[in-house]
């Protein structure tokens, strides 16, 4: 059976500059995939690709056996890939509510309180906070609001785009640890992170990017145990 989402020999340019440069990886259902790489290395450029918001030069992007290559974004939402991304982008005026909303424009169905219920399960402090404007929300927050809006679509494949960067380590493990419950509720995750022990720690499988290239891929524990992963990553000698 064929993956989820596979990737093939993609690259991806800003003008003449090559940011990715060939790459191919598969992520297979119900699993958590983890991207990991130094800044600048092509993460983010690949992630972008996959949702439609960038072309790419060359390469292939199949969802479910579809050819999403040249969908556009808005419909690569509709059957089911979802992207919380870098940075977060929240909308600072709106509301918690409002800006979970946001997240559920592409569904035909007005049946949102069963994923409201469940975003607020996983993070009370949404609930809490509903009504007020997200923009004076902590890192941390921002996060959450960030992924439960990505769920709101009711992605089956989910992917998020540094979601550790700028927290306290107790914030991470929490995002961290919601990665996981995700991925045991049946959402496929694919993980984008320069932390490579967090990121490494919860994947099913995961690949090394550097400078437009996957270098290394393997399990998770197999990628946390590799020499060049310990130097390179995770600043062990
Ligand atoms: P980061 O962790 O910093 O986001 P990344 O691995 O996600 O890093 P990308 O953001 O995908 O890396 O960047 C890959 C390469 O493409 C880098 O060399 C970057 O400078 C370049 N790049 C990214 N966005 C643009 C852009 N809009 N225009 C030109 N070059 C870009």
């Amino acid at each position: 059976m064929s993956a989820m989402l596979e990737v093939k020999d993609l690259v991806v340019s800003y003008g003449k500059i090559k940011a990715v440069k060939g790459i191919s990886f598969d992520v297979e259902q119900g699993s958590v995939v983890s991207l990991i790489g130094t800044n600048g290395a092509g993460k983010t450029t690949t992630l972008r690709t996959i949702s439609g918001l960038l072309r790419p030069t060359s390469g292939s992007i199949t969802f479910e056996g579809k050819d999403i290559t040249k969908v556009a974004a808005h419909d690569i939402v509709s059957l089911g890939l979802a992207h919380s991304p870098e940075g977060r982008r929240i909308f600072p005026q709106l509301t918690v509510r409002e800006n979970l909303m946001l997240g559920a424009f592409s569904r035909k169905d007005k049946d949102f309180d069963g994923d409201l219920a469940e975003i607020y399960e996983l993070f009370p402090i949404l609930e809490e906070r509903n009504n007020q404007p997200a923009g004076t929300f902590s890192g941390g927050e921002q996060q959450m609001l960030a992924m439960g809006r990505a769920m709101m679509s009711r992605p089956k494949l989910l992917m998020l785009d540094e979601p550790s960067m700028g927290l306290s380590p107790l914030m991470m493990k929490r995002i961290m640890s919601t990665v996981s419950t995700l991925q045991q509720r049946g959402t496929t995750i694919l993980l984008v992170e320069q932390n490579a022990q967090a990121a490494l720690k919860r994947a099913t499988h995961g690949y090394v990017l550097e400078v437009g290239k996957i270098v290394l891929e393997g399990s998770g524990s197999e990628l946390l145990a590799s020499d060049d992963v310990r130097k390179a990553y995770l600043g062990e000698d």
